[in-house]
């Protein structure tokens, strides 16, 4: 990162809550892959932190975090030439965190739809951790000095609250972060659950069928696709109201390249098995070679923890450098 000062620099991190789903690879992973072969400096970060506001078992988190680190290692990203670190092993996250917190008004954070959404689905604990994410998040991304951070159209919100707390405390304090843009994929915007096509596919919906993993089996995938919601037209066209068609034709678009009117041309006079069996193949094909390197990754835990080792201190580096400005800035005593 030191040599390549002018390339722009990339952040993004993913939660450790479960197997990425086929939503969050199309409209996260993939385009995180892209940008990490050697245009932007790119930092990615498996989320732990985050993942704590929705109290998973500790001995799941910790399983589980090690195999989302292998993940965006079996994507392709190369952890030499980009940093690919854990959240956690940064303290300046949470550090930072702090700081930010004391800049972001109540009511700001209190209009997250996020929030609102997991509060509803969580009643049983809504801790202020959740409450507080964006901010979190917001230190994720401003601690590195970010120019653009890939993510589902899920994060825009609170990609847009990161950019308002980095320009109050521009404000309040002086020049100290750069403003981050969003980096959001066309197609893979927002995968829908195959199960209820109004609602975006989640990691951590209960309904198993409602989302592909990135690891689920051939047949898997096959048996998921074929049993997705659609609609009694059986006519391949991307319309409104057809929100199971729209989001297959989204997702066979991103898996082949074609265009909407290529597939509808592609389909014309075609039912719906047809339709489904080639989105499934073409999802199988697309996550094959990622499945097969994880599977080889997972058995060399020693090389992964290494990575994420040599990730971390490379991260600490830039981190520390926005840290140490961000608290002489406020005005903390420093040694
Ligand atoms: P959770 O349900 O635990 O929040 P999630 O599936 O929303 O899980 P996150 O770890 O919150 O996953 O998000 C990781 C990245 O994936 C983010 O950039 C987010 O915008 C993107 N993403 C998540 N769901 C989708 C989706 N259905 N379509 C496109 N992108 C998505
Ligand atoms: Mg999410």
């Amino acid at each position: 990162m030191e040599t390549a000062e002018k390339k722009k620099i990339v952040l993004s991190a993913i939660q450790p809550t479960g197997t990425p789903t086929l939503g969050n690879y199309l409209g996260a992973l993939k385009n995180w892959k892209d940008m990490s072969e050697g245009e932007y400096n790119c930092l990615y970060a498996v989320a732990d932190l985050h993942s704590l506001t929705v109290r998973p078992e500790p001995a799941d988190l910790r399983r589980r975090t090690l195999e989302m680190y292998a993940i965006l290692l079996a994507l392709g990203i190369d952890p030499e030439k980009n940093i690919v670190f854990i959240q956690s092993h940064v303290p300046q996250h949470a550090q930072l965190a702090w700081l930010l917190n004391c800049c972001t008004q109540f009511g700001e954070a209190a209009r997250m739809t996020q929030f609102k959404d997991k509060s509803e689905k969580h009643p049983e604990n809504v801790n202020v951790g959740l409450f507080t994410y964006p901010i979190l998040m917001a230190a994720d991304i401003l601690l590195y000095q970010t120019d653009f951070v890939p993510i589902g159209a899920d994060q825009k919100q609170h990609l847009e609250l990161a950019r308002d707390i980095a320009e109050r405390f521009n404000t309040v304090y002086g020049n100290t972060f750069k403003i981050p843009e969003p980096f959001i994929g066309k197609v893979g915007a927002s995968v829908m659950s195959l199960q209820d096509p109004v609602h975006k596919m989640s990691k951590s919906d209960p309904n198993p069928r409602a989302f592909i993993s990135m690891l689920d089996d051939d047949n898997v995938i096959v048996k998921k696709i074929k049993s997705a919601v659609t609609d009694s037209e059986a006519v391949v066209k991307y319309a409104e109201g057809k929100d199971g068609i729209n989001n297959l034709m989204g997702i066979y678009s991103c898996c082949t390249g074609k265009n909407f009117e290529e597939i509808e041309q592609e389909f014309e006079g075609k039912g719906y098995g047809d339709f489904k069996s080639a989105v499934a193949e073409a999802v199988v094909e697309e996550l094959r070679p990622f499945k097969d390197e994880f599977n080889r990754l997972m058995n060399d835990k020693a090389y992964l923890t290494e990575c994420a080792k040599a990730g971390a201190e490379k991260a600490s580096h830039f981190a520390a450098r926005t840290l140490s400005k961000a608290m002489k800035k406020t005005g903390l005593f420093q040694l």
